[in-house]
């Protein structure tokens, strides 16, 4: 088959930070681009008024559930990601911080390329795209950790979140604010907090907002409700005569031919389908697929204030970050009024090093003060009384992604220590913030009982390497073994950034898309 008969130049997988980000700029550079979504389109009208919707949240299809919000659970974390036209940023929390120095000089991607020098313009279009400004707001959660600052004579290193979020007026509507006419209309942020819940007031700037918006109109076709299953080379081995990708949704399956594929299916999409189509259609990718899987050794900590008087839902999903050391960070975190349903996942938190510690340092933990215990789980107002603190650390811990006998994946410890629940900095500080709101904190029962940690940050997994033995993709994210592939997601990433990892995504893809030359006019 001649390159002119392909149906397209490049099908993007997946529309999130990096297949958005690739969408809108390989259109502009004259390709003819279709991406194929899983998830659904979203309008801000369609999202839940809180996360007891659970048909319009969670995203589980085999339940009937079809939200946007994916709980997957892996033998050493329980992962949370977004699915839907915009991928994580429909869920995600805005929340924009460029990553420290180490995260530039570690990991696979270490001496490829200067990277804090090559990426710095790309982290300035990635902020300038998806409208990210300092979080004007302090809401009550912000207020606390500005004191828990204080306490740790860390004042100078609290600070709001730079967020890519619309404030203008609250409630007023004003035509695009953002790229001069091509965009489409923002209303003012109303400080609800709903922000992970689908903002349905039109102030969030998700990607369907800025990067497929404007993709859109220059010709990108976005086919949703489709997953795709399978691409295989056309004819020629290594790809470069095209390649034939299928994809189906409930009832049908179809194929389309293209050039070249982007996979942007995020970690939780993209690596379990490179696991799968590697034993046959693929067979050339490089064995490091899966491997080095990150989770930014994060911690989700859930401090429930005992007191009535203050409403923890005020403002944007996370307002403030403090960065404890050069390698620690929290950010206070928040869902809106009635979005409790994560009460049903908690359990006191405690440290220990098996579970029977564990279990009779919890049940004491009860047993001293029932009724504040009693309280606070069947409270009414639990969203109002809750922080989730995100705390976020660069120490590398690695798993490796495996496909499974019976599941597409299944992690296996790696290099160094597995990912931990345990982490004695994040009890420290969850400690020291909860005696400021007067609270108690809480963690998911897995964390509990059998010592997994949850993250929202999962990362590696199709890394950059100098050859296909040290890396899945090279420097430019081009997969090892195959032309036109790509990995543009958050797989890609080399090292653990300690810090919400979108940015860095949407960054690390510009500069990937920008390698690509501009189609030749024949
Ligand atoms: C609750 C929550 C809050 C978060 N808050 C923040 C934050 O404040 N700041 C931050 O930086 N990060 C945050 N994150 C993380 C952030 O959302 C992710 O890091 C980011 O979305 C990853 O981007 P990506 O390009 O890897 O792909 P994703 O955004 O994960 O998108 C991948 C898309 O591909 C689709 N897909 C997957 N497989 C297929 C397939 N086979 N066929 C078709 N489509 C497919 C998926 O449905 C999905 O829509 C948060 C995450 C969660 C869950
Ligand atoms: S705080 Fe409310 S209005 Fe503002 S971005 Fe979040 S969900 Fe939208």
């Amino acid at each position: 088959m001649k390159n002119h008969k392909l149906d397209y130049d490049y099908v993007i997988i997946g529309s999130g930070f990096g297949g958005s980000v690739s969408a809108l700029r390989l259109s502009e550079k004259g390709y003819k681009v279709l991406v194929i979504e899983k998830g659904k389109w979203w309008k801000p009208t369609d999202f839940p008024k809180n996360n007891w919707q659970l048909k319009k949240w969670l995203w589980e299809p085999r339940l009937g559930l079809k939200g946007f919000f994916k709980m997957t659970f892996l033998n050493h974390v329980t992962v949370l990601s977004g699915v839907g036209v915009g991928g994580g940023s429909l869920t995600y929390a805005n929340t924009l911080p460029i990553p420290k120095k180490t995260f530039f000089s570690s990991g696979s991607w270490a001496g490829l390329a200067d990277w804090e020098k090559d990426l710095a313009p790309f982290y300035e279009e990635a902020y300038r795209m998806l409208g990210a400004t300092k979080n004007p707001s302090v809401g009550p959660a912000d207020k606390a950790l500005k004191q828990l600052a204080k306490e740790l004579d860390k004042a100078d290193q609290f600070g709001p979140t730079k967020v890519s979020v619309y404030f203008g007026q609250p409630g007023k509507t004003v035509s695009d604010p953002y790229f001069g006419g091509k965009g489409s209309d923002r209303t003012g942020c109303k400080l609800c907090g709903e922000c992970m819940t689908g903002c349905r007031h039109n102030a969030k700037n998700t990607l369907d907002k800025n990067y497929l918006h404007l993709a859109q109109q220059l010709g990108v076709e976005i086919i949703a409700e489709h997953e795709v299953t399978d691409v295989k080379p056309i004819v020629v081995k290594d790809g470069s005569e095209g390649y034939f990708v299928h994809f189906k949704s409930r009832n049908q399956k179809q194929t389309v031919s293209t050039k070249g594929v982007i996979f942007a299916g995020g970690v939780m999409g993209t690596i379990p389908l490179l696991l799968k189509i590697k034993q046959k259609s693929l067979p050339r990718l490089s064995d490091k697929l899966g491997c080095n899987v990150s989770t930014n050794n994060e911690s989700l900590i859930n401090v429930v204030s005992n007191n009535d008087d203050v409403d923890y839902t005020k403002g944007i999903a996370i307002g403030s970050i403090l960065h404890t050391d050069e390698n620690t960070h929290i950010e206070p975190t928040r869902y809106g009024k009635g979005s409790s349903f994560f009460k049903t996942m908690l359990l006191p938190m405690v440290h220990g090093s098996n579970i029977f510690s564990r279990m009779a340092k919890m049940i004491w933990g009860i047993l001293k003060s029932p009724v504040v215990f009693v309280k606070i789980l069947f409270s009414k107002k639990f969203s109002e009384k809750t922080t989730i603190l995100l705390f976020m650390q660069t120490v590398n811990s690695t798993i490796r992604i495996k496909r499974g006998i019976l599941t597409p994946m299944k992690t296996v410890v790696e290099n160094g220590p597995k990912p931990s629940a345990f982490i004695p900095e994040a009890k420290t500080l969850a400690d020291q913030y909860s005696k400021i709101v007067n609270g108690t904190p809480f963690v998911s029962f897995l964390e509990t009982l059998a010592g997994i940690p949850t993250t929202a940050h999962i990362l590696g997994g199709a890394g950059m390497g100098a050859n296909e033995r040290e890396g899945v993709i090279n420097a430019n994210n081009e997969v090892f073994g195959y032309k036109n592939m790509l990995v543009c997601d958050g797989s890609m990433i080399s090292a653990n950034p300690g810090v919400n990892p979108a940015l860095s995504i949407t960054a690390i893809s510009e500069r990937a898309i920008s390698k690509i030359p501009n189609k030749e006019i024949k």
